[in-house]
């Protein structure tokens, strides 16, 4: 008989799951966001080398204030702005754990990242919705600042995962002028959105405004678990003192210095992925019966009928896995697509327009 732990469990944690992204292995996997590009051989023996020549006897540096040092350089700001942490995750959780509880709400933009509302419910920080348009996925403007006034926090996603859309600057302006709330924006998939989407200059002049950024995604390192947030000195120095010391490993540390010193060369694997995500958004477009959404990210989000069916023909029949988000709210029929290397779209846009014959 097993252990019932329904009184045992903190109330605010009960009914949470482990999460399941539904990974089958296939041979084509472009389900999670990440890049699949092989990465170009001078960063690869970049990180080798800082790898091979890292002690792991020692603890590391918990303050990680040599990768803090090469990140604040690389946004020209002072280390003192910059706090890393195990994946972009542990900082939404932080985040959430040290300005949420009860009575400080966050306002999210659903569709979006469902960790927001999941993190900040474990933090027992209420959530407040602002619905997308049901068809194109903007933002209320008018209503996200309202909700925002008397909210602890906003977080908008830019571009948005999973509608590929980026927050207007004029949105991001408002929230900072016209509500006394903290504004987090998540850049997680910023590299591949043109030039200049980025607001993590704004920071030094919006003491209220924090920026996230991962390596997991433009930096292809999503299995070492490494994200940073640009932010003011001060919310840098509450989140550095609750935080789990440890939690960004002495190899991390390493490998993330050495990619973040060798960006340049990942700025071709950057271009040939926006290029691809445009090539696969035409080849989508001959697909009838099929409807997509703009993207500024690295993948593109889809309407099919029978969306989970589809889902499970591509996993079985062609070994291709894609996201399935049609049990989601508001997302009804939705795929998102990973956009892979030339031959994974190929093979992807080859399935899929095999599966959808005689669509209307
Ligand atoms: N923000 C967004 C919008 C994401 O999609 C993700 C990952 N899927 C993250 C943050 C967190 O990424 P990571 O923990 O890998 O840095």
């Amino acid at each position: 008989m097993s252990l019932d732990l329904t009184d045992r469990v903190r109330p605010a944690l009960v009914g949470f799951e482990p999460y399941d992204p539904a990974f089958t292995p296939c041979e084509v996997n472009l389900s999670a966001n990440e890049n699949t590009h092989e990465l170009p051989p001078v960063v690869r023996e970049a990180i080798n080398a800082a790898l091979v020549s890292t002690p792991l006897n020692r603890y590391p540096d918990p303050l990680a204030n040599d990768l803090r040092d090469v990140l604040a350089a690389r946004h020209g700001v002072e280390r003192g702005s910059v706090m890393v942490g195990n994946g972009g995750d542990e900082i939404l959780f932080n985040l959430f754990f040290a300005f949420g509880g009860a009575g400080r709400s966050l306002v999210t933009c659903p569709p979006d990242f469902s960790e927001y509302a999941n993190f900040a419910t474990m933090c027992e920080m209420p959530v407040k919705c602002v619905w997308r348009d049901a068809d194109t996925f903007a933002i209320d403007a008018d209503a996200l600042v309202e909700a925002t006034k008397d909210a602890a926090m906003a977080v908008v996603t830019s571009p948005n995962n999973p509608t590929g859309d980026l927050v207007d600057h004029a949105l991001i302006r408002r929230l900072l002028d016209e509500t006394n709330a903290l504004v987090l924006v998540d850049e997680a998939y910023v590299e591949f959105a043109p030039e200049g989407s980025s607001v993590v200059s704004w920071v030094a002049d919006n003491p209220r405004l924090m920026v996230l950024r991962t390596l997991s995604k433009a930096f292809a390192l999503a299995g070492l678990r490494c994200g940073y947030l640009v932010a003011d000195p001060s919310i840098i120095d509450k989140l550095s003192a609750i935080r789990q010391i440890y939690s960004v490993d002495v190899l991390a540390q390493a490998t993330a210095i050495a990619a973040v010193n060798e960006r340049e060369a990942l700025r071709p694997v950057v271009d040939d992925i926006k290029a691809e995500r445009e090539r696969l958004s035409l080849l989508l477009g001959n697909i009838p019966g099929l409807r997509q959404w703009p993207s500024e990210a690295n993948f593109i989000l889809v309407r099919v009928p029978d969306a989970s069916r589809v889902r499970q023909l591509l996993r079985d029949e062609f070994s291709i896995l894609v996201r399935d988000f049609s049990y989601a709210p508001g997302l009804t029929d939705c795929l998102r697509i990973t956009v892979g290397t030339r031959q994974e779209n190929d093979r992807l846009v080859e399935a899929l327009t095999e599966l959808m014959k005689g669509e209307a």
